[in-house]
């Protein structure tokens, strides 16, 4: 039997949370690094316990071989810095199952940095804020881009549409998200974060400035209103997108058509290469499927695809001893 006793925090050690945690669609198209949403699918599932020793014992089971060491997983960093905090008093024990694909644009790792940051801060009878548990994963951001950025851990923390107003003081805005569903497709092509952050003019025009600021406020007012067609027509990106999807084949074509079939519209999840639709209707987000996995499939590209909502919940705590 495992030891249990009461932690200097006052949670118990020898107990365990199991927690899922959600893909997440950062930027929303016309919001680099400010906005994001959390996805009903994929996600991934997490167990954590707290141990005496203060270290961080990783374990994966998937595919993915992604590393153990503490400090070179997302999870790991997030962990040692909740350790750090409480004076490492303890450690964890994790165990990773990721469904969410490293490197898809999805915020895979995001997916580990919050899933840590939650569960942890269950472990420890909720000791910390929503804040808080915002700046501890965003150290797992910094190791995975190299940019402490917030736009897929809020979500993923908070569920629903999120506006991160600033990160330095970190302000959080969360918004209304209407009932849409979101087609989602996966090409397995390989877009690093930090190559894609790369590739970024780092002036802009004050024409496309004006441009993207009038698309923003649109968006983020079209989800306060429940606007879909404002939402549509704010969906646009004059100054990454252009840039940005050069690194993935089908781009134009996947977005011509899914919007003539009736997606309010979309483009790069994240860095990508993922691609996402917003529909009003399921049938609609299905027929967007059909025309992305045409299009990869002409184009030889193997591919994976979801259609799935908006979650309105972020980490979910799916058992706890
Ligand atoms: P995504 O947008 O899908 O999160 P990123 O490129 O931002 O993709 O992050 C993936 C990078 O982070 C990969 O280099 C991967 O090896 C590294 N990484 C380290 N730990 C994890 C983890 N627990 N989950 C996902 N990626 C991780």
């Amino acid at each position: 039997m495992s030891e249990v006793k009461s932690s200097p925090s006052g949670g118990v050690r020898g107990g365990f949370v199991l927690v899922q945690c959600p893909a997440t669609v950062a930027n929303l198209v016309c919001g680099f690094d400010i906005l994001g949403m959390a996805l009903a699918e994929p996600y991934d599932i997490m167990k954590l316990k707290l141990i005496d020793e203060p270290k961080v014992i990783i374990t994966n089971k998937d595919a993915y071989n992604l590393p153990t060491d503490a400090e070179k997983n997302v999870a790991g960093v997030v962990l040692l810095s909740v350790m750090e905090k409480m004076n490492n008093q303890f450690g964890f024990e994790v165990e990773i199952t990721k469904q969410i694909k490293p490197g898809s644009g999805l915020g895979s790792s995001a997916a580990s940095a919050a899933g840590a940051a939650v569960a942890a801060n269950h472990l420890l009878n909720h000791i910390f804020s929503r804040e808080e548990l915002v700046q501890f994963a965003m150290n797992g951001e910094k190791l995975a881009s190299g940019v402490k950025h917030a736009d897929n851990i809020t979500p993923c923390i908070t569920g629903g549409v999120t506006l991160i107003r600033s990160i330095h003081p970190l302000d959080i805005v969360q918004l209304h998200s209407p009932p849409l569903f979101v087609t989602v497709v996966h090409p397995q092509i390989e877009v690093k974060t930090s190559d894609a952050r790369q590739i970024l003019r780092k002036e802009v025009l004050l024409k496309d400035a004006i441009k993207q600021w009038g698309n923003i406020a649109g968006l983020v007012a079209g989800f306060e209103k429940a606007d879909t067609d404002l939402i549509g027509r704010s969906l646009e990106d004059v100054i990454i997108e252009p840039v940005r999807s050069i690194l993935i084949p089908g781009f134009d074509e996947i977005k011509t058509k899914s919007k003539e079939a009736g997606a309010l519209g979309g483009g790069i999840s994240g860095s990508g290469p993922s691609i996402f639709m917003l529909c009003k209707e399921e049938a609609t987000a299905k027929k967007v499927e059909q025309i992305m996995q045409e299009i990869f499939t002409q184009l030889g590209i193997d591919f994976k695809t979801y259609v799935t909502t908006i979650a309105q919940e972020g980490v979910k705590v799916v058992n706890a001893k």
